[in-house]
């Protein structure tokens, strides 16, 4: 993408691991900010990343790739939460809840008073849970906070179609729904290619193998590699983009759910249309009753930890 239009963005980044340094050079690549900042308490880390993507600067329009402490992130535009611990081989996301919370707790009593503007998105795993607990502690609207939620669990589900069916994957639509974790589930009833639903081309036992291999996906990545970073970083690039040329695209992120599919009050991967306000509204389709049970499922367990 081309974004020859001046951009006036200040995005902070906060965690400069594998997942925080790389959505930085995403942002960089894709010229989605004006400024980029990039905060760590591993000091000598966030030094390193800093430097080695000002090596790319001169290939991009962004121009301003900086360290930042939690003062400069008080009045970014956007604020990436990628900080915290991450999983380990054979951990699920739900074994770091204590210690993220703890992490990100700190953070932001550290950060202070954020600008009203400014829209947070949670990468920070479990995600659902992080991003209920920012929208508490930050003291900014609920829309202006959310996770990335069943961004990248919807993706892989597309890539996957995209090659059974060998189509472009942007022509797949559909939705991973749920807790961005063990009791995530495809909503088939919303998986389509072309205007042809994938439930009417598909047996169920490919269905389902392709359920497992996204939902499994996460686990096979880390086991070979230790973190996953690529995929959740194109994730956000498309999320930021969204906020900033105002886009109203519907994405699946996690954020407050007000009745949705009979979920109140929890954050859980829905379906939303993501515009310059953060969450404009929750998308509003209607699963089958099988797939709101498991909805139901995924908010029982999240509602555990919170
Ligand atoms: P990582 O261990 O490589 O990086 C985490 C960084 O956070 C480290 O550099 C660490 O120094 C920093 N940090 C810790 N405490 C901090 C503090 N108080 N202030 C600032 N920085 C602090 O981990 P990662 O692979 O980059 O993953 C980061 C998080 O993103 C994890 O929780 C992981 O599970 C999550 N994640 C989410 C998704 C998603 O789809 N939502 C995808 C991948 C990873």
């Amino acid at each position: 993408m081309d974004n020859k239009n001046n951009l006036e963005q200040k995005i902070a980044v906060i965690g400069a691991g594998a997942v925080g340094s790389t959505v930085a050079y995403t942002l960089m690549v894709k010229n989605l900010a004006s400024e980029i900042i990039l905060v760590d308490i591993n000091e000598e880390k966030v030094r390193g990343e800093v430097m080695d993507i000002n090596d790319g600067l001169s290939f991009s329009e962004t121009q301003n790739v900086k360290i930042g402490n939690y003062k400069d992130v008080a009045d970014a535009d956007i604020i990436v939460l990628t900080a915290g611990v991450a999983q380990k081989p054979g951990e699920t996301r739900l074994d770091l809840v204590v210690k993220n919370k703890n992490i990100i707790t700190s953070i932001f009593t550290e950060i202070g008073q954020i600008k009203s503007s400014t829209i947070i998105i949670v990468v920070s795993n479990p995600v659902d849970i992080i991003a209920y607990l920012v929208q508490e502690i930050s003291g900014l609207p609920k829309n202006q906070v959310f996770g990335t939620g069943m961004g990248l669990d919807s993706a892989r589900l597309r890539s996957n179609l995209a090659k059974r069916f060998n189509i472009e994957s942007e022509q797949v639509e559909g939705f991973v729904i749920g807790e961005h974790g063990d009791s995530e589930f495809v909503a088939w009833s919303t998986v389509s290619i072309g205007g042809k639903m994938v439930k009417d081309m598909l047996k169920e036992e490919e269905m389902n193998s392709i359920e497992e291999t996204v939902k499994k996906e996460a686990y096979e990545i880390i086991n070979r590699k230790g973190a996953t970073y690529y995929g959740i970083a194109m994730v956000v690039a498309d999320v930021v983009e969204a906020i900033i040329l105002n886009q109203n695209k519907i994405i699946p992120v996690s954020s407050r759910l007000n009745n949705w599919n009979g979920v109140d009050n929890i954050c859980l991967g829905t379906p939303a249309v993501i515009g310059n306000t953060g969450v404009v509204k929750l998308w509003p389709i209607e699963l089958n009753p099988i797939e709101k049970e498991k909805l139901k499922k995924s908010a029982e367990i999240i509602r555990q930890y919170l």
